[in-house]
């Protein structure tokens, strides 16, 4: 993966984002631009949602395959403008999907004044939409690194959050984040995914597009043929 830090003057700030499936090495790939921070005697500052304690409880960031550094949990994203000290040169802050949209501006305001501020969060919640602040996110930044996982049916590339209760995929009503719920979460591709109760304005959109009668411009290898230069008349 390539290295944005190699890009950076001392006070040049930046704004980048890991993102995609879970399981996909997002936290993988935040702890290991950290401890490069580090390595470069970078002043770093980690935090991450306090909604998020899987793993390792609430302060400390660790990948599904157990390395991790440590991070302050935060509840808003004004927490995050209060707790940066004037002199900390990289913000790191995972789990970044279940903060508010107030988090777009904040970081913003850290990267105008030359902080390197480097977000971790999935980009769709489990119905498969835009997750939280994500889409206002990834469009502010500068870079933006998606990852895929690998799909638990069928061995594809994983892009989807498949919920599940009680082993059954979680119907589209059920809320966007279920704090301490029973449910469990797997990575699956755009075909394994299931969201049962699908919302009625996908069906009705799929539907349209089956009967539409109209007939679109559809474009085929046919359309790449360059039509006949036409005879210009000569102008004096
Ligand atoms: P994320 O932060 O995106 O949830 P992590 O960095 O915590 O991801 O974990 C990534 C690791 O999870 C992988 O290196 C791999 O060892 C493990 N893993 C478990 N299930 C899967 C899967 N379905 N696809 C890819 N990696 C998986
Ligand atoms: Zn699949």
């Amino acid at each position: 993966m390539k290295d944005i830090a190699l890009y950076h003057g001392d006070r040049q700030g930046w704004v980048e984002v890991i993102t995609g499936v879970m399981f996909s090495g997002k936290s993988e790939e935040m702890i290991r631009r950290v401890r490069r921070a580090l390595i470069a005697r970078r002043r770093v500052q980690v935090f991450k949602s306090d909604l998020d304690d899987r793993y390792a409880g609430v302060g400390r960031i660790s990948s599904h395959d157990g390395s991790g550094v440590d991070a302050v949990p935060v509840r808003s994203s004004f927490e995050i403008a209060e707790l940066v000290h004037p002199d900390t040169q990289v913000v790191a802050i995972d789990e970044v999907q279940f903060l508010d949209d107030g988090i777009v501006e904040v970081v913003e305001a850290l990267a105008d004044h030359g902080v390197r501020v480097i977000m971790a969060g999935t980009d769709m919640d489990f119905r498969g939409l835009p997750f939280g602040a994500m889409g206002g996110i990834l469009a502010t930044a500068e870079s933006v690194d998606k990852l895929f996982a690998i799909c638990v049916v069928c061995g594809n590339p994983a892009t989807r959050n498949q919920r599940l209760v009680d082993g059954r995929p979680a119907p589209a009503e059920s809320p966007t984040i279920q704090v301490g719920g029973a449910e469990e979460y797997e990575a699956r591709c755009r075909r394994c995914h299931e969201v049962p109760a699908e919302d009625r304005a996908q069906t009705s959109l799929l539907d349209a597009l089956a009967s539409d009668p109209t007939d679109p411009l559809v474009l085929t290898h046919e359309s790449l043929r360059v039509p006949p230069a036409r005879s210009r008349p000569i102008s004096r």
